[in-house]
Parts: structure tokens; sequence; C-alpha cells
């Protein structure tokens, strides 16, 4: 056994490990045998707030790296520095569709947020989202989720997606020339950070519909102050769109 130290818990009254806790290594080796799993993490967090600090400094950060590791490397490689302290939220950002409830984010939508099992993310598809002259930041969008037959809408597609170093981007510096206004109400489902809206603030190129295999120009997304973006679109019905593949 690998239970050498124990630490009293003296976050929380409440917690279940009043004789102390594992040891870090112990609960990493642990958890690296559940192949850090998403789900148990959440829930050994809820314990106290002794797992719930381990679980946003080495857990969902373990996470990130198993289920997208190059993109990890280069998301943490030079010059990025807002990953840090955010673990959980691009945890929760690679596994969660977030969805859209009616009058929030993307007005006439309902439609419940679920986990994803498996996501592409892709540097390329992010691109086609930027404006021309912010072409120089890097930006990994998801493979829209697919949500079919939601009625008048037609087919629904959710999109989601990560900045780089998106304190020093080209994207937030024009934001802010823009004098471009937070949502009044709604924040980002994944750090709770405020957000921009890319449509209000005119940011999105025509590219951005061809790309996502969009129809009517309807694309719409925003960015939080961490750097998250979420978004949704039309779909064009299958035959149309399956000449629109994109690579990696
Ligand atoms: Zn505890
Ligand atoms: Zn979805
Ligand atoms: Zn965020």
């Amino acid at each position: 056994m690998l239970v050498a130290k124990q630490y009293r818990c003296t976050h929380s009254a409440h917690c279940i490990c009043i004789k102390g806790h594992l040891s870090e290594d112990a609960l990493f080796l642990v958890f690296q045998h559940l192949n850090w799993n998403p789900r148990l993490i959440a829930v050994m967090s809820c314990v106290c707030k002794w797992f719930d600090e381990i679980a946003k400094r080495v857990l969902w950060k373990e996470f990130c790296l198993a289920r997208a590791p190059k993109m990890m490397l280069d998301l943490q490689s030079f010059g990025s520095h807002n990953i840090d302290g955010n673990w959980k939220a691009l945890g929760k950002l690679l596994i969660y569709c977030t969805g859209s409830t009616k009058g929030g984010l993307f007005n006439n939508l309902s439609i419940p947020g679920h986990f994803v099992y498996r996501t592409r993310f892709s540097r390329t598809s992010g691109k086609s989202l930027l404006m021309p002259q912010c072409r120089n930041d890097v930006l990994y969008v998801s493979d829209p989720c697919e949500h079919l037959d939601q009625g008048d809408e037609g087919d629904i597609g959710f999109f989601r997606g990560i900045f780089k170093s998106f304190s020093v981007s080209r994207v937030k510096r024009m934001l802010i020339d823009k004098g471009a206004k937070f949502h009044p109400t709604e924040v980002c489902p994944y750090c709770k950070a405020k957000l921009w809206s890319m449509l209000q603030a005119k940011m999105i190129p025509r590219s951005a519909s061809c790309r996502l295999g969009s129809y009517d120009e309807y694309v719409e997304y925003f960015v939080c102050l961490n750097g998250h973006m979420l978004g949704v679109c039309t779909l064009l019905p299958l035959s149309d769109s399956e000449a629109s593949e994109v690579e990696a």
C-alpha cells in the first residue's frame, strides 16, 4: 500500500475523511489507474476542499493531457500562461456540449447540455472562424455536435473551443478596441467568466459558415475572458455537407 502520510482535513467540518487524507501520490496513482475518469474526479472533488484543490491542480490537468495530448502541448507551449488554474474548465470543455436554455445565449433554442464521448478539436477549423487580421491567433474548435430536427430551427450544431494565450491574442485586442460589450446576463458555462458576442462585435467572417457546413450564414459564437468559446450554427442537409469534410 502506498498510503504513507496522512493529512488531516482542516478545510471542511463535514469532510468524511476526519482521520486524515491519502497522500497526493496515492491519489494520483488511483486516478491514473482509473484513466482519469472525469465523473469520478467530479465526484471526488465534492468530498472536501482538499480533494477539490487536488482535482483542480492535478487531476483535471492529467485528464486534459491524456485526452488531447497534442492540443495540450500546444496550448502550454511558449507564451501560453492562461491555462494554469483553468484545467477543470478545460476538462469540462473537452467533454461537455452545453446545449442551450431558452432565453439564454442562443435565444430560441432549448436543448439540454450533455456529455460527449469523444470530440475532435481542430486548429484549421479554428482559423476559419477568425477574421483575416486575427488569423495568427490559435483557436482550437470542435466539430459541430449535431442536434437534428430542432423544429423550426432545423438541424443545429453546437461547437466549442479554446484560444491559445487568449490574453495576448489579436481577437481580444480587437474586441477591446471595438469597445465590445459583455453579454448582460450569461457567463461562460465552463469557467463563469464574462462573455463577448462575436456576432455583435461583427467579427465572424464568411468563411465560418462554409467550414462548419452551415448555410444561411447562421453562425454565432461567444468568447469568454479566459479564451473559451462556444457557438451554434445551422447545419446543411447531409447530402450537401459531405463535401465539406475537414482534416485535423
Ligand atoms: Zn477532507
Ligand atoms: Zn450537443
Ligand atoms: Zn470560460
